[in-house]
């Protein structure tokens, strides 16, 4: 096995027992990055020689005989949209294509606290606004598992990273999903904290009351650790919480835990190769000794409907601030209003354009309550049915995605069809519960992504249950040829 395909827990063994160096993780990452993503396009930035050097000094530390952290000398990689101190920082959008960060977001802070090494920035749908990062004002990423199809997005970058071994874990963020279905796409794991659990200080707002950052994976283990490291209250984010730590270490146990299984993700969009997976990993879980449990999420049916006049309303009132004059690139114009205009159309693209004036219109006066102020009731309501759940169930089962990855271009000219995509994932932002997607199997050769939920700040179940069936299965361990 080459240094780049292990995972954090592998590396960090190897680490401590001088089996391996920091610099040849970092060099294996950085041979496999020359060798694949001149196909994949999943990094649009790799930091070498700086990778180098702080590998250089984790193995100084660690000759020294050091404590070394969990993260210490890891290669990690970053989406784009989160900041690193010097570092540009585009969001996968032309408006910010020379934008360096002035500081670091907190989860940066933290990792390169815990020792870890940033590699690179990934590829990312322009501001987070897609399912296939064909978004992107710098071209797609390809799914490692089939250069023809689209590795999922937003955080399609990170996810093709990960799954092609280009680095031993990396960070996403998650608004509606960009975790979990590239992460399902790719087959790799994706975690989207309960929201508050990790500040989002420094990270390019998309909609903020439903952004969180995540870990993307080799293991649920590894997710954990990830977590770990960057999870925690911040008083730069008042929405931050003051919670317990999660704990890296979970029993090998699901005896009599109670798993919900909700009828309405079992709906008529749902990919019959898909629904085989999903059930047969169900079946899995009960063989283990959980207690499978038909559920109801009666208002899960409106998530999608809600999340489309929320998510673009923030998303409008976030992105005001790209006007020429406060933040990145400005175009000429013959007044004021002109530089505005021309910035803004010649350097958004359109999914965003679209979403800035869908959620402009949602907020308008004659309109807001009919829009943004009834879908923040059904959100109460989307809440109040988890909260139900969870008082009968330990956490709830689904797929993560309807469908496998899909084609390159095929759903690029229908909006709707593309936002169905995350018909399964929004819920989770929506309510702002923790969920996680591994993989569960394929389907026609393609990953297949199980998604647990849990209630609120219990990462704790859903990793436990998630890891339990990891460790019963085969799933993670298989790899794309590339
Ligand atoms: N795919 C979803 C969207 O387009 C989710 C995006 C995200 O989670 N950043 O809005």
């Amino acid at each position: 096995m080459q240094a780049n395909e292990l995972n954090l827990q592998q590396a960090h063994k190897d680490l401590r027992a001088k089996k391996i160096s920091a610099q040849e993780l970092v060099d294996a990452c950085l041979e496999a990055i020359k060798k694949k993503d001149k196909k994949l396009s999943a990094f649009l930035h790799v930091f070498e020689s700086e990778a180098r050097e702080l590998a250089k000094r984790a193995d100084e530390k660690i000759s020294r005989g050091q404590e070394i952290g969990l993260l210490e000398g890891m290669p990690i990689a970053v989406k784009d949209n989160i900041l690193y101190a010097g570092h540009v920082c585009t969001a996968g959008s032309k408006i910010l294509e020379n934008y360096n960060a002035v500081y670091d977001a907190a989860v940066v802070a933290k990792l390169k606290q815990a020792g870890a090494i940033i590699l690179g920035k990934t590829n990312m749908d322009e501001f987070a606004m897609g399912s296939s990062t064909e978004n992107s004002a710098f071209g797609a990423t390809k799914n490692p598992w089939d250069m023809k199809r689209v590795p999922g997005g937003s955080s399609g970058g990170s996810a093709a990273a990960v799954a092609a071994d280009m680095c031993l874990a990396a960070l996403g963020t998650d608004t509606g999903g960009s975790v979990r279905q590239p992460a399902a796409l790719c087959g790799v794991v994706g975690l989207k904290p309960t929201y508050g659990r990790v500040s989002r200080y420094g990270l390019i707002a998309m909609a903020s009351s439903l952004d969180q950052a995540g870990p993307v994976a080799k293991t649920v283990q590894d997710a954990a650790w990830l977590l770990r490291a960057i999870e925690g209250l911040d008083a730069k984010d008042s929405t931050s919480v003051n919670t317990e730590s999660i704990s890296t270490e979970f029993p090998q146990d699901i005896k009599n835990m109670k798993i919900g299984v909700p009828k309405q993700f079992f709906t008529s969009g749902l990919n019959s190769g898909v629904e085989k997976t999903v059930r047969q990993a169900i079946a899995k879980l009960e063989e283990l000794g959980a207690k499978i449990i038909d559920i109801e999420l009666p208002h899960a049916e409106y998530a999608l409907a809600v999340y489309y006049i929320i998510m673009p309303s923030e998303v409008s009132s976030n992105l005001s601030r790209y006007d020429g004059v406060r933040y990145g690139k400005r175009e000429k114009g013959k007044d004021l209003i002109d530089v505005y205009k021309n910035t803004r159309a010649k350097n958004l693209g359109p999914e965003v354009r679209r979403r800035v004036m869908l959620g402009a219109h949602a907020l308008s006066s004659g309109y807001y309550e009919a829009y943004y102020g009834r879908a923040q009731r059904v959100r109460t309501k989307i809440c109040q049915d988890f909260k139900d759940a969870f008082t009968k169930v330990d956490c709830i089962v689904g797929p993560t995605t309807p469908t496998t990855a899909f084609k390159i271009g095929e759903k690029c000219d229908d909006p709707l069809t593309m936002y169905l995509s995350d018909i399964y994932t929004v819920s989770a932002n929506v309510a702002g519960i923790p969920a996680i997607s591994i993989p569960a199997g394929l389907s026609g050769g393609l990953p297949v992504g199980l998604q647990f939920m849990g209630n609120y700040f219990d990462e704790k179940t859903i990793l436990q249950i998630a890891n339990t069936f990891e460790l019963a299965t085969e799933h993670h361990k298989k790899k794309p040829e590339i």
